[in-house]
């Protein structure tokens, strides 16, 4: 009762009760969150963290949910999500821009080109946000957010101070970090070439085609629900295999388009989707020995 007296106090414009996680993730799933803050701006999120901190609130941090399965019984905490002063992309010098890890990816594209500054174009087939894609290491056809990243800004729920990380200091792998789980990430400071916005332009609507032919769109997915193993050896390739595709679990199925996508179909349940993960890896590493390693994040009790 006084934690909650407090935290209305202190956070009342920026904080809600019981909000549900559904509105908040690509799926369209998951229950209620207890609390939900959207940070004004860093010195109001450094504030509540402190306070989560000192009154053993869970926090977990949102970015566009495009990566994240919420289970139905919500979250008991606070799901924490940047916002709008968040979300901002400047040019900083020649061919560095500087974003908000709220901004969404197809935003930091287009702003890239705009400023006819190439290799970022991969990032508009992403529908997450900087900081989501630095935490998965997000990226398709051969690019990824390493190959870009020159340095983080990050808030350490630890200490509560901001820091700057250069990317030598940070160990990227496939769709992963070895970032602490402590940090938030703040901004990103990206190295760009100096390029011809024609040429990006094109290349961008070539990747997003390549893309609506490979993917389905227009449904409640996250994507990519398991890892890859390498190039020859792809998840959809593996639930290919153990004949899996047509597995479903309520009203959550595997896409006919591209099996490593899972969906809600409208009425699914988050333990549906978890139920028919946990079917698909069984069955994996049954008939291929494979023990399949999710891409997507569960987040919930
Ligand atoms: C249709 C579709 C297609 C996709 N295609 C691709 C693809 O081609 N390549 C690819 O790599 N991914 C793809 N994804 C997956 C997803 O878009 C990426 O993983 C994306 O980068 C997640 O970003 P997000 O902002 O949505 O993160 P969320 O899903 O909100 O969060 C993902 C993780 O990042 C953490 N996080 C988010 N923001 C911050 C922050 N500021 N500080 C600290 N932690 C943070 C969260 O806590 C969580 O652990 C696809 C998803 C969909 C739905």
């Amino acid at each position: 009762m006084i934690l909650e007296r407090n935290i209305f106090e202190k956070f009342g414009n920026n904080l809600s009760k019981n909000v549900k996680l559904s509105n908040y993730s690509w799926f369209n799933l998951g229950g209620d969150a207890e609390y939900f803050f959207k940070a004004k701006d860093q010195t109001q999120l450094k504030m509540f963290v402190k306070f989560a901190s000192e009154n053993n609130l869970k926090t977990a941090v949102l970015g566009a949910g495009s990566n994240i399965l919420f289970r139905d019984k919500g979250f008991k905490g606070a799901i924490i999500k940047l916002g709008k002063n968040f979300s901002y992309t400047k040019v900083i010098e020649k061919n560095i821009i500087d974003v908000g890890a709220a901004t969404l990816d197809r935003k930091t594209a287009d702003f890239a080109k705009d400023n006819n500054l190439k290799n970022l174009e991969f990032l508009s087939c992403i529908p997450g946000s900087i900081g989501g894609a630095i935490i998965m290491n997000s990226g398709c056809y051969e690019s990824d957010i390493s190959k870009v990243l020159l340095s983080i800004r990050v808030l350490d729920t630890k200490n509560f101070l901001e820091k700057d990380i250069n990317k030598k200091d940070i160990k990227f792998f496939y769709r992963g970090t070895n970032l602490s789980q402590d940090f938030i990430i703040l901004s990103a400071k990206f190295k760009c070439e100096v390029g011809k916005k024609d040429e990006i332009e094109k290349k961008q609507i070539d990747l997003i085609e390549r893309k609506k032919l490979s993917q389905p769109s227009q449904i409640k997915t996250c994507g990519s629900t398991f890892k890859n193993l390498s190039v020859n050896r792809k998840a959809w390739m593996l639930i290919k295999e153990s004949g899996c595709e047509n597995l479903t679990e309520g009203d959550a199925s595997i896409s006919k388009k591209h099996c490593n996508f899972f969906i809600n179909n409208g009425n699914a349940k988050s333990s549906d989707i978890e139920n028919l993960i946990n079917k698909v890896k069984k069955k994996v590493l049954e008939k291929t020995g494979v023990n399949l390693e999710l891409e997507i994040k569960i987040i919930g009790d």
